[in-house]
């Protein structure tokens, strides 16, 4: 094949920087269970030392060193090279959890005295460590919510932060009401905001619509974040998280992940390499299921509302803010059922071929109560403005026949 020719990600998934001879020949890649790696001589440990901590630069084509799996190892390297295929990105960094992932690249962008701005609502998990960890070192958080304007937004940062930004942390589309955040808008602001001796960032998580449908860092954002548990990993038998970015900002972060310690390990680095080879099918699948899914609850009398990137109305700022980041309307689709809680409930419990459970993007469709369940721990006024109320469901949809799908609906719909 001319070497000109650049492949799509999906015909990388299985090969891309993979050395067979440096393993014996294995077509694929072996799992590295081990800790330590063996130095050719003691000059080649001191080298690879040099480079790890930063002692030198690297001379041309030369490779960071195996040194010990905290720092690195073949099934995360090999992964984070994968990975950056997708976003177009410079470098990656891959966790045990999207949890660590995400408050490493907090904790590594933060310092005392520094103000976050995020956006409203945010996971669970990253809105507990935002509100009760980080405001513990002396970090002020200020929220907002997709109501808010360009200008309400520098205004709040001009009356509370004037100076003191560092960060805009969103998520995009919001979890689960699929309300878009504008990247290049936020990504204009942070440059507003940025001096010339104190940048100020952005973050997206990226992680409702994965690597496939939607790539920040080509709209402007700084740095990516995954739960690889989700769409990356895809089977609900692994968690793990990534960050991806600049090779500067990625390799700040990768340093305090040595010394935090929640680097991915090589079991898990091989379960996402498997993953990644048919993420791009499971994926397509999943958001062709989506649509049917969307299509039959719009249409059904025990049906309220449908929130699905894919009903969008042209002629609003959302559609507009979606044709420009969204390669897809995804595999969520949230609704409210005519009724509340008990009536939600009832067709929850009724469910048979989907799973009642929290989490997301996997091959297996799943249905939840934001309400009582990932977003309990949301204000309550929160919750009321952006209509994460107890009539609300999310759905996400998995690779089964999306009639089978469709019919457990319908038949969990009667049962209300
Ligand atoms: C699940 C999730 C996380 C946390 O990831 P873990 O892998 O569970 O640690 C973060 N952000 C979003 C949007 C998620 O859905």
């Amino acid at each position: 094949m001319p070497e000109n020719i650049v492949l799509h990600p999906e015909s990388l998934m299985m090969s891309y920087g993979y050395k067979p001879e440096l393993s014996e020949g294995a077509l694929k890649c072996p799992i590295f269970q081990t800790s330590t790696f063996v130095f050719k001589t003691a000059e080649a440990g001191k080298s690879f030392f040099e480079l790890a901590y930063g002692l030198r630069e690297a001379g041309a084509g030369e490779e960071p060193g195996l040194i010990y799996s905290r720092l690195n190892n073949p099934d995360l390297e090999i992964l984070e090279n994968r990975l950056t295929l997708w976003d177009g990105a410079e470098a990656a960094a891959v966790f045990e959890s999207g949890m660590s992932a995400i408050s490493t690249a907090l904790l590594e962008l933060l310092k005392p005295g520094d103000v976050l701005l995020y956006s409203i609502p945010l996971y669970g998990g990253t809105n507990h460590f935002i509100k009760h960890t980080l405001t513990k070192f002396g970090i002020t958080v200020i929220g907002f919510t997709h109501f808010h304007n360009r200008e309400q937004i520098e205004e709040l940062v001009r009356s509370r932060a004037d100076g003191k930004l560092a960060l805009i942390y969103i998520e995009t589309p919001a979890n689960p009401t699929n309300d878009l955040f504008d990247i290049a808008m936020l990504k204009s602001v942070a440059h507003h905001f940025s001096t010339p001796d104190k940048a100020v960032y952005l973050a997206v998580d990226n992680t409702y619509m994965g690597p496939v449908w939607q790539h920040p860092l080509k709209l402007g954002a700084d740095l990516v974040l995954y739960s690889a548990t989700k769409y990356i990993g895809g089977h609900s038998d692994v968690i793990a998280g990534a960050c991806l970015g600049s090779k500067q900002l990625i390799q700040r972060i990768k340093t305090l992940r040595t010394f935090l310690g929640c680097m991915a390990g090589p079991w898990t680095g091989w379960l996402l390499l498997r993953s990644l080879e048919t993420l791009k099918l499971r994926m397509d699948k999943q958001a062709h299921n989506a649509a049917y899914v969307a299509q039959f609850l719009a249409q059904h009398p025990k049906v309220e509302k449908v929130y699905y990137l894919g009903f969008l109305q042209p002629g609003t700022e959302q559609y507009d803010i979606y044709r420009r980041q969204c390669l897809s309307a995804g595999a969520m689709v949230s609704f409210d059922i005519r009724g509340d809680e008990q009536e939600a409930f009832r067709f929850l419990n009724a469910l048979k071929l989907i799973k009642l459970a929290v989490s997301l993007g996997s091959t297996e469709s799943l249905a939840e109560h934001p309400a009582t369940m990932t977003h309990v721990d949301v204000d309550k006024a929160e919750r009321d403005a952006l209509g994460i109320s107890g009539k609300l469901i999310r759905l996400s949809i998995g690779v089964e026949h999306h009639q089978d799908i469709i019919s457990d609906i319908g038949q969990a719909l009667e049962r209300v």
